[in-house]
């Protein structure tokens, strides 16, 4: 028999496990309020108590020199770039941005430094080795949640080591954790057409099995709205849950849409970007499918902060970082990426009736 909303609704409170055909019901129901009642009810299950959390960081993109080309990047500059822009930060550089964050930043405790970049042919394991050495020994406040699959795939093939030894060798230099960055859409159809020089699905799972086993978390995150169908949605949801099963290493998901402007990807689908909509449907079938993930965090960054703040009723949990400074998605023409002042944030979530809480990156009170 075909799913409808109401028998999903049913299973969801009986707390039974979902199927694809009850996530396919979810992603195209069009009563937002229903599937964010839901999404809540889940969400309230998992954190009965009304607090959202946010942790205080800053992104630190160390180099912007990338041969990969992905159509929806407007980030990266060649190897060969010739207008001036590429850069790869210098020790000094990196100490300057930490400090800033230390200055602006809460007197105490943990902050994290997201740190993440291109795929810079000149960078091998001893470069990425010695700056999380220093800055680890310089700061031992700051957590590193650096790099990306990508990234980790391609420092162990210039390295010539395989990815479990790259991995073990960048933890026991320091690295925290691992953003769950680079995953797009776990679809290879859709990956093929958007970064065609960008690990498969396969590897992407396999590069974050590894790092599971050896004993680091990692956030899993979806960007979706690149002309993809919605079962390609589907096909990220079920492979992220399909691995937490397995090893549990995930402490968070976080879902945003393709930023379009300056991108070859943006042009070719005429600059249209998904919805606010489009959005809240996504991360409330998410908090109902991903029933092993603990953590939904908003992503203020792309959305806008008003939008992060419905979607505290749509499943999330967690504001996400402070953020001090974005060059990502804001090279690609989002216009959210000013610095969202602690202040602001929590009256965003205070307003929204919780209470703002500071977390570490791996989701323990500060
Ligand atoms: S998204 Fe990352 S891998 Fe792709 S071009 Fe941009 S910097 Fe390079």
């Amino acid at each position: 028999m075909p799913s409808d909303f109401a028998t999903v609704e049913a299973k969801v409170i009986a707390g039974e496990r979902l199927d694809r055909a009850d996530a396919r019901v979810l992603i195209s129901h069009p009563d937002l309020t229903q599937l964010g009642a839901l999404a809540d009810l889940v969400r309230r299950r998992l954190h009965p108590e009304p607090i959202v959390s946010y942790v205080v960081g800053r992104n630190i993109n160390y180099t912007n020199v990338c041969w990969v080309q992905c159509g929806f990047c407007a980030f990266y500059r060649r190897p060969d770039d010739k207008t001036g822009e590429a850069y790869t930060l210098a020790q000094e550089e990196l100490h300057a941005k930490v400090e800033e964050l230390l200055a602006v930043g809460e007197p105490e405790g943990q902050v994290e430094l997201l740190l993440q970049g291109g795929l810079n042919p000149k960078l091998k394991i001893d470069w990425y080795e010695d700056v999380f050495r220093d800055l680890r020994a310089k700061y031992p406040r700051a957590w590193l949640h650096a790099l990306s699959v990508t990234e980790i795939l391609y420092i162990a093939k210039i390295s010539g080591l395989s990815v479990r030894e790259t991995i073990a060798r960048l933890k026991a230099a320091g690295l925290g954790s691992i953003p769950g960055a680079g995953a797009e859409l776990l679809d290879d159809e859709v990956r093929a057409r958007v970064a065609p020089h960008k690990e498969m699905t396969a590897e992407w799972l396999d590069t974050m099995r590894i790092a599971h086993e050896l004993g680091l978390r990692t956030s899993a995150t979806m960007m979706y709205g690149v002309g993809e169908p919605l079962e390609a949605r589907l096909n990220h949801l079920f492979a992220l849950r399909d691995l937490q099963d397995e090893t549990g290493g995930f402490s968070a998901f976080i879902a945003w849409n393709f930023q379009p402007e300056a991108t070859p990807l943006g042009e070719s689908l005429g600059y249209a970007k998904t919805s606010g909509y489009d959005y809240l449907r996504t991360i409330a079938t998410a908090r109902l499918v991903l029933d092993n993930f603990a953590n939904l965090q908003a992503s203020w960054v792309t959305q806008g902060p008003k939008i992060a703040q419905i979607s505290l009723r749509f499943g999330v949990n967690d504001f996400g970082s402070t953020m001090l400074e974005e060059n990502v998605v804001s090279a690609a023409g989002t216009d959210f990426t000013d610095d969202l002042p602690l202040s602001e944030m929590t009256r965003l979530i205070e307003d929204a009736g919780y209470e703002a809480r500071r977390r570490t990156t791996l989701y323990d009170w500060v």
